[in-house]
């Protein structure tokens, strides 16, 4: 699997998030939370910035960083379980 993938976010910019871990993407500093292994989820997670994408499918915004195990960045949450 690519560990690094590149999201367009808006019109001229382009993020790379980091889809192995949570924690690859974590704006907090010693957080209890880091673990080995995969960290899909996290409530002291916070995003470095936010990154909203619009949802090709369905049209609606939503944060790139709820959606790290998505096999698709351009769906949202909802439309990417659907083509599961
Ligand atoms: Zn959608």
């Amino acid at each position: 699997m690519q560990e690094m993938t590149r999201v367009k976010v808006g019109e001229h910019l382009i993020v790379n998030v980091n889809r192995r871990s949570l924690c690859d993407n974590c704006a907090v500093e010693s957080c209890v939370a880091v673990q080995s292994g995969r960290v899909l989820e996290c409530k002291r997670f916070k995003a470095p910035f936010i990154a909203l994408v619009k949802c090709k499918s369905c049209g609606h915004m939503f944060d790139i960083f709820s959606n790290l195990n998505a096999l698709d960045y351009e769906l949202c949450p909802v439309c990417g379980e659907l083509q599961r």
